[in-house]
C-alpha cells in the first residue's frame, strides 16, 4: 500500500489534543536545509515497515489510541494515501496528515478522508525555492494552503523557525499571510545539527 520508513507508536504532540501513532512515509520531493528526516527523503529507498505490520500494530491499540497521523517525508507523494486513510478510518481511528503541500491535487483527493491536517509553511511563498531547493514549490504550497483553507477540515499552519526566516521580517510576513487565511501561524524551533 504505502512505502513506510518508520512508526512512532505513541505521541501526544502530533495531533492536537489526541493520543496518536505516527506513520512516517518514505520519500519527499523537497530538500530543506534543516530537514531532520534525511533518511526519509529518497523515494527510491525501500520502506522499513510494511503496511501489514502497521495494521497488526493498530489492531492491538484500538482502545489506546485516538488517531493515526501520516507524516514523512511527504505522505502525499504516494498516490495510495487516500486508500490508506480510508482503511485507518474504517478501523475507527481519526486520521491526521503532516504535509508541506507539494502535491495540491493529491491533497485534494485526501481531504474527504482526513480529520486534521498540519501544513508546514517554509517561507513567504515567493521565497520557497530558497528553502526547498525546488523551483515552483511556493506556487504548489500556496495552492495546497488554499485548498486546505476552503476544505472545512480542521487544520493548523506551522513553520519551522530557521536562520533564513529570521531575516527581513519574513516571519511577520508569514504571520500576515496565514492571518489572510483566517488562521494563526504556529512557530516551531528547527532542530540544530
Ligand atoms: S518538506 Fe519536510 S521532509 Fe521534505 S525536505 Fe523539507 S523538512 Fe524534510
Amino acid at each position: 500500500m504505502l512505502s513506510i520508513g518508520g512508526l512512532t507508536p505513541f505521541t501526544t504532540i502530533d495531533y492536537p489534543g489526541k493520543l496518536a501513532a505516527v506513520v512516517f512515509c518514505q520519500g519527499c520531493p523537497w530538500r530543506c536545509s534543516y530537514c531532520h528526516n534525511q533518511h526519509l527523503l529518497d523515494a527510491g529507498q525501500s520502506g522499513t515497515v510494511t503496511w501489514q505490520e502497521i495494521i497488526r500494530f493498530l489492531e492491538q491499540r484500538r482502545s489506546l489510541l485516538d488517531a493515526v497521523v501520516f507524516s514523512g517525508g511527504e505522505p502525499t507523494m504516494q498516490p495510495t494515501l487516500p486508500e490508506a486513510l480510508q482503511a485507518i478510518r474504517r478501523m475507527g481511528f481519526l486520521t491526521g496528515l503532516h504535509t508541506g503541500g507539494p502535491y495540491p491535487q493529491r491533497l485534494a483527493a485526501c481531504l474527504s478522508q482526513l480529520d486534521w491536517v498540519g501544513m508546514d509553511l517554509k517561507a513567504p511563498f515567493k521565497l520557497y525555492d530558497q528553502i526547498t531547493g525546488v523551483a515552483g514549490s511556493g506556487t504548489l504550497a500556496e495552492q495546497s494552503a488554499e485548498l486546505l483553507r476552503a476544505s472545512g477540515v480542521s487544520h493548523q499552519f506551522r513553520t519551522t523557525v530557521d536562520p533564513f526566516l529570521l531575516a527581513d521580517n519574513r516571519i511577520e510576513k508569514m504571520r500576515l499571510m496565514v492571518e489572510g487565511f483566517g488562521a494563526k501561524l504556529l512557530l516551531q524551533q528547527a532542530l540544530l545539527r
